[in-house]
């Protein structure tokens, strides 16, 4: 059945309401505790003032939205893009929480971001924004309170920044206020890689599960950054063909397979996939159309929308971004019965080694990548197979499962603990 009957696309959170609407409805949640459940815990908004390297003074606009502490502490990224809103944070965190029940992680969600372009900032400047974003939110973060990670346009130094702020202000180092951090200062081996591998692992499972074989699949990936980069090396390594490739400037495709390692080089030394030889042009957008077996978003929300689902030629869709689809996507790619991985399953392998992270950092012990690696494979394929499991005996696509499985979690701890008034 239609989760909407207009066609009329939503906006980021309005998307994740109406996937949760549909499967708290199909749990028969109590009315009062889906609206809890469908409402952030908190939402901050802070104007962060930067002296720039022209002389000049900046206010920027940041958040940080703590959907649920139910489970634990509010866990989430932080987002630097010119075009962060509200309402994306406030889906994102959301998503946080669903995804962290979906792999049994014992954690709430939260998002943050902040509203700048990385690419024209200074490193001074970058420097300064996560500082007093953090100084801000001291009263709000902690190994035990909310704990970010990177995201889109953040990275292993953005999270060092925020640990040493953090740090600095409660007077003793605090490694496990962040995860996601570099391995000399209490990082985990095998985060970077992490989501990608993450999402490695969830399609060699789609494929048991469909009867199919890795070398017999062309793979189409939109995003290069932190996890778009991991997924075409790790699938390329496991012999699936690589053959087309975007980011935000634009595309390329090569029916006959990309060389990913000389790729990886290029993009090392250039910045961009732009000028890479021997492919088609594609612009960022009409990478997702072209021919392939397996598509994975791995850049940013509302890819796969009503425009385009119709023409997407993919029998396989692994959602490493958050939120790649609308839900009036979801519709017309279920009726051309297609195979959909969903975000808070997909590319929940980076909030998981995030909390090895946190459990190394707090036990001042740490892991092999082996061992990374391996609890990793553990617990992706388990959360895979309950998602899968929980579709096929409510008759459920894999997303409503998934979202049904983490609501029913929440749900449950919420009553447990009843409301505090
Ligand atoms: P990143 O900043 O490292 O890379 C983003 C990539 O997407 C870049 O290659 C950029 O050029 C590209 N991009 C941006 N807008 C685009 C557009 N309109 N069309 C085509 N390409 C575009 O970010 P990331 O960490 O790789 O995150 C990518 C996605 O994965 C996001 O949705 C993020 O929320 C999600 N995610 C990330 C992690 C993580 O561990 N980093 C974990 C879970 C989910």
């Amino acid at each position: 059945m239609p989760i909407l009957a207009a066609d009329k696309e939503l906006s980021v959170y309005e998307n994740m309401a109406a996937r949760f609407d549909v499967a708290a409805a199909k749990l028969g949640l109590d009315e009062g505790l889906q609206k809890v459940l469908r409402s952030p815990n908190k939402e901050i908004t802070l104007y962060i003032p930067v002296a720039m390297d022209n002389g000049k003074l900046e206010v920027f606009v940041g958040y940080r939205v703590q959907h649920s502490i139910v489970r634990g502490p509010a866990k989430g990224g932080i987002r630097f893009a010119p075009d962060v809103t509200l309402d994306e944070v406030r889906a994102l965190a959301s998503w946080m929480t669903w995804k962290c029940a979906v792999v049994n992680l014992p954690f709430g969600g939260a998002k943050g971001g902040v509203i700048c372009d990385p690419q024209k900032l200074s490193r001074r400047e970058l420097e300064a924004i996560t500082r007093r974003y953090t100084a801000e939110l001291l009263d709000f973060l902690g190994p035990e309170r909310d704990v970010p990670a990177p995201d889109l346009g953040t990275n292993e130094q953005v999270m060092a920044w925020v640990m040493d702020t953090y740090s600095m202000h409660v007077r003793h180092t605090t490694t496990a206020v962040v995860t996601g951090k570099p391995l000399d200062l209490g990082g985990s081996r095998g985060r970077r890689e992490a989501t990608g591998r993450g999402c490695l692992i969830v399609t060699d499972r789609a494929l048991q599960k469909l009867g199919r074989r890795r070398d017999e699949q062309r793979v189409i990936i939109q995003g290069f950054g932190n996890v778009g980069s991991v997924a075409a090396k790790l699938l390329h390594e496991s012999g699936y063909k690589i053959v087309g490739v975007a980011d935000i400037h634009g595309g390329i495709y090569n029916p006959k397979g990309i060389d990913v390692p000389r790729l990886l080089d290029h993009v090392l030394e250039n910045g961009k996939l732009a000028g890479f030889p021997g492919c088609d042009r594609v612009a960022p957008q009409e990478i997702l159309t072209r021919d392939c077996d397996i598509l994975i978003p791995a850049a940013i929300e509302n890819q796969l929308t009503s425009h385009n689902a119709d023409r997407i030629k993919a029998k396989v869709i692994i959602e490493a971004a958050n939120g790649p689809t609308t839900a009036l996507a979801d519709d017309i790619l279920a009726e051309k019965k297609v195979f959909v991985v969903p975000d808070i399953l997909a590319n929940a392998g980076g909030v998981t080694v995030s909390y090895f992270e946190w459990v190394q950092d707090r036990q001042g012990y740490f892991w092999s990548e082996a061992m990374v690696n391996e609890r990793l494979e553990e617990m992706m394929v388990a959360s895979f197979d309950d998602v899968c499991g929980y579709a096929e005996r409510h008759a459920v696509s894999p997303r409503i499962a998934a979202y049904m499985l983490a609501i029913d979690r929440v749900a449950f701890a919420l009553k447990l603990r009843g409301l505090y008034a």
